[in-house]
């Protein structure tokens, strides 16, 4: 088999079918005991933009990305994607449902969650070989091309202990991006890192929204949000209290809490 040329469309985000909005949440609503930790978040996401959620600990940021990947269910709302799924959490969600979801994003964590006992290789094909039936050597191409791409290629057999913190998030992403998700979904990627190793995954981050990938990330990377998304949603108490271009949230916010949010962090 011919090796995968890094140019290759397998590498770009997946191309645009149509120009609906490629993800449209309605009314998304969870209750954890009596606390009512999302009160009817709506948004829309288009297809290759960069959506931020920035907000204080607890507002409900976490639990939106993990109802859209199907690790949650809201007793209420709507997660619609353009070419399918359209699940109603008012109605009993099907296995069907919650694999679909699944299937239509990648999620990247905190903490990078690597299999400690397999290779850089091993844990980014992983999913492609065992959960999309890709075979083999194609997982392998294009895995190598992925490392390649965030400066990785001779990392491909080592093991996630022998790898710096942002080495590690860095194979991370490349494991989310070789399932080649329609969205990916970051839960604070920068949060678990020291901060001289946080640029170098920002950067990535960057490249990926020039490349067009369609990203949703919740970060207290205000200043990356500001220069990198299209859009950010201020959360508070379970509501998008703020939503806007970057450029007019940040320095003309209408909500007293969010201005204060902002001063605090940036
Ligand atoms: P954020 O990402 O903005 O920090 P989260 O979505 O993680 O907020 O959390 C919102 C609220 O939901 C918090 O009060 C948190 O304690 C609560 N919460 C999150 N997950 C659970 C859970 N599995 N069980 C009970 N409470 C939860």
């Amino acid at each position: 088999m011919s090796p995968i040329d890094p140019t290759d469309d397998a590498l770009a985000p997946p191309a645009p079918a149509d120009d609906r909005p490629l993800l449209e949440v309605s009314g998304l609503t969870k209750t954890f005991g009596t606390n009512r930790v999302l009160d009817g978040v709506d948004f829309e996401v288009r297809r290759g933009e960069v959506v931020a959620l920035i907000g204080p600990s607890g507002s409900g940021k976490t639990t939106v990305l993990r109802s859209l990947n199907g690790l949650e269910t809201p007793e209420a709302g709507t997660v619609a994607f353009a070419d399918g799924p359209r699940v109603d959490f008012a109605a009993p969600v099907s296995k069907a449902d919650r694999i679909a979801l699944r299937d239509r994003s990648a999620m990247v964590f905190q903490h990078h969650n690597l299999f400690p006992h397999r290779t850089v290789l091993q844990n980014v094909t992983e999913g492609p070989v065992h959960a999309h039936g890709v075979p083999k050597a194609e997982a392998v191409a294009r895995a190598e091309a992925l490392l390649d791409r965030v400066g990785l290629s001779e990392k491909r057999d080592a093991y996630p202990f022998e790898l710096s913190g942002g080495q590690q998030q860095r194979v991370g992403i490349v494991r989310a991006l070789a399932l080649q998700p329609a969205l990916l979904l970051f839960d604070e990627p920068t949060s678990a890192l020291d901060s001289e190793l946080v640029g170098e995954v920002l950067l990535v981050l960057k490249e990926l929204a020039e490349e067009g990938w369609t990203m949703v990330i919740v970060t207290h990377e205000l200043a990356f949000a500001r220069e990198v998304a299209d859009e950010v949603l201020f959360f508070d108490n379970g509501i998008v209290l703020e939503r806007g271009a970057p450029k007019e949230l940040f320095s003309r916010p209408q909500h007293e809490r969010t201005r204060r949010f902002i001063d605090r962090i940036l």
